[in-house]
Formats: C-alpha cells, sequence, structure tokens
C-alpha cells in the first residue's frame, strides 16, 4: 500500500510530527515516500524509500503552494494513501485538496490500519465521547490527518532515494509575511519536559500562586486542566487538551485532575505519568504510570520540602 507523507516545516525545520507520519506509513506497508515542499531538508529515516523535493520560491508554508504541490504529486504518483499532520498548517490546504479530487478523507485520526486492500483510520466524535472507526474501500486515494504525538517519531537513518518534482510557479492568494515571538508571559507548554498540571481540586484561584512556587522549586511548567481556564485564573496558553495543547512531556504530574476524556485526549502520550486524587475512582489513575490516592495539597507541602 503506497504511501505520501507530506513534511511539515517551520523556519528552516522539520517538526516532529513529520517523523510520527513516517512510523504511521511504515505501519500501512509501504512504499514510502516523503514530499518536501521547498527546502533542503534531511528528513531521511529508517522506513523511507524515498524523498521526493518539490522547489519552489516560498521559503514558509503557504496554503495555495501546498495545495498545489499535493495535487501534482498525487496526479503524477497516485498513492493509495497521503498522510498529513492534524495540524493548523494542515487543515488549511488538506479539505480543499480532498474535495477537489474526490478523495476519502478524515481528520484528526489516532490510529490506522490496513483490512486487506481497504484502510481503517480510528477517530474521535462528539467532542471525544465516542471512538468510531472510519472504513475506506479500495479504490481511490485516501487523505487522513493524523493527530500528533501518537506515534512514536521514526528514527533517522535509512539511504531513500531522493528525486525531485517540477512545478508550475503558484502565485499564492495568502503570503506568509513574518513570524512573530509569543508575547511575554506566555509559555509554549508543548515543549516542557517536565509539566506540574493543576485542576479544580486545587480550590480556589488564591492557591494558583503555590503551585507556580512549586513549579520553580521543581523545574516544572505550570499547565492546567480547562476549569482553571474557563474561571480566568490562567491564560488559554496553558490549557492541556482536546481543546487546548497537546503534550507529551517526559514527565506529567497531574494534581487534582480527573481524567476527562478531553484532558486524556492532550496528555495521555506523555512519557510518565503521575496523579494525585482523593478519588480513587479517578479516571485519571486509568492512564497514570504512578498514582497517589492522597490530599493534593498534602503531596505539594512534602514536595515542597524536598527540593
Ligand atoms: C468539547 C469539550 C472540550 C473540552 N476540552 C477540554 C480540554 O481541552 N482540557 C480539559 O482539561 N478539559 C476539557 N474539557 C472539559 C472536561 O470535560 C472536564 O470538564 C475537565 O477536564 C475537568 O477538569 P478537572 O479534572 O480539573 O476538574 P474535575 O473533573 O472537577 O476534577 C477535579 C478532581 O480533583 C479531585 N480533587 C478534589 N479535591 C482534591 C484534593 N484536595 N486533592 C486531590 N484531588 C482532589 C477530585 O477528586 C476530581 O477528580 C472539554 C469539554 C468539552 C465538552
Amino acid at each position: 500500500m503506497s504511501v505520501l507523507v507530506v513534511a511539515e516545516q517551520l523556519q528552516g525545520r522539520v517538526r516532529d510530527v513529520t517523523y510520527e507520519l513516517i512510523s504511521a506509513a511504515r505501519e500501512l506497508g509501504g512504499p514510502v515516500t516523503v514530499a518536501v515542499v521547498g527546502g533542503e531538508l534531511g528528513v531521511s529515516c529508517e522506513g523511507v524509500d524515498e524523498i521526493v523535493r518539490v522547489p519552489v520560491e516560498q521559503t514558509e508554508f503557504e496554503n495555495d503552494v501546498y495545495q498545489a504541490a499535493l495535487e501534482s504529486l498525487l496526479a503524477e504518483r497516485q498513492p493509495d494513501v497521503v498522510l498529513l499532520g492534524f495540524t493548523v498548517n494542515s487543515m488549511g490546504y488538506a479539505g480543499a485538496v480532498a474535495a477537489k479530487l474526490g478523495l476519502g478523507f478524515a481528520s484528526d485520526v489516532f490510529a490506522v490500519s490496513r483490512d486487506g486492500d481497504a484502510v481503517v483510520a480510528t477517530r474521535a466524535f462528539y467532542g471525544a465521547k465516542v471512538h468510531g472507526e472510519v472504513e475506506f474501500p479500495a479504490g481511490r486515494p485516501v487523505l487522513l490527518l493524523l493527530r500528533p504525538t501518537v506515534w512514536p517519531p521514526a528514527p533517522p537513518g535509512g539511504s531513500p532515494a531522493v528525486t525531485e518534482h517540477a512545478l508550475v510557479p503558484v502565485a499564492s492568494r495568502a503570503r506568509h509575511k513574518e513570524f512573530r515571538e509569543a508575547e511575554k508571559g506566555d509559555v509554549d507548554i508543548t515543549t516542557a519536559e517536565f509539566l506540574l498540571s493543576i485542576g479544580r481540586g486545587i480550590g480556589e484561584q488564591e492557591n494558583i500562586p503555590m503551585f507556580e512556587e512549586l513549579a520553580q522549586k521543581l523545574g516544572a511548567t505550570l499547565s492546567v486542566s480547562r476549569p482553571i481556564v474557563d474561571a480566568g485564573w490562567m491564560p488559554n496558553a496553558r490549557q492541556v487538551g482536546q481543546s487546548g495543547k497537546t503534550v507529551k512531556p517526559k514527565v506529567y504530574l497531574a494534581f487534582g485532575i480527573s481524567g476527562a476524556v478531553q484532558h486524556l485526549a492532550g496528555m495521555k502520550a506523555s512519557e510518565t505519568i503521575i496523579a494525585v486524587n482523593t478519588d480513587p475512582e479517578a479516571a485519571i489513575f486509568d492512564v497514570a504510570h504512578y498514582g497517589a490516592v492522597a490530599d493534593l495539597f498534602d503531596v505539594a507541602e512534602e514536595l515542597a520540602k524536598l527540593v
């Protein structure tokens, strides 16, 4: 089953999701081709058979350029499956390509498999309350947007063939102008290695400074569940979950978070999850590697003494 992966890049760097897409592509069999639009980026990984470069004059992502590149590649290559990240960039053009070319399509996919020549994609429905399998019969290409951080990144290596695909210059209707740094005070919880995450169990806004201080002492970044943002206690840049950020730190320490599906959707791929909750039935314990059925304030106090 031939798979075309479209590499995602930002400011001259391949984004991690690209390597995760390659792992997913291998699960479907292969051969695996990775398309790199613009740039001279190295995406050589175990399991990649070919890297096809599409030279374009634009140095950063633009919807029209990627759409034209993908349409042109599809016409020439006719892969069985196209994999893109479920990211802001892909959302800007993938749906248009699928609709225009009549491809099978699913977004926010977190598992893929084959049933004979059919492709089966698993995704969430109804605010992640239900998981469903979408089966695409063989016969026409399928374009899937895969949720980041679900697949392990493919290890570097391999010696894929490198080819070039010529594209008629594309006049973008929307131009990339500049990158702006996030406003001062905002943090990027998606890159933190250690997240101390607090939920409604902390009780009151007055308790937040105590956890900010604890996070600082522990060398952690403070993140939160949605009720803390909804209450206006912390900015939404700190929110983990389906309508917040997807994170994958080395350590995710959850204080007073019940583990609703919408929260788990954003953190369950964390390497080590430690949960503190007074309720032994809390769903967070289903994904936690270590858990303490305890009052979070007692645990916080003891932790603060240790550092
Ligand atoms: C479409 C949609 C999108 C959503 N997106 C998100 C999202 O992105 N992120 C998100 O987080 N939620 C999201 N939600 C909300 C989600 O459904 C839950 O309501 C929310 O995650 C609950 O947050 P919580 O665990 O902090 O609070 P609660 O569910 O109220 O849990 C608080 C927990 O703290 C424990 N606790 C209380 N006191 C203590 C104590 N002293 N010591 C230890 N434990 C204590 C309790 O036992 C309880 O388990 C979304 C909902 C919808 C419908």
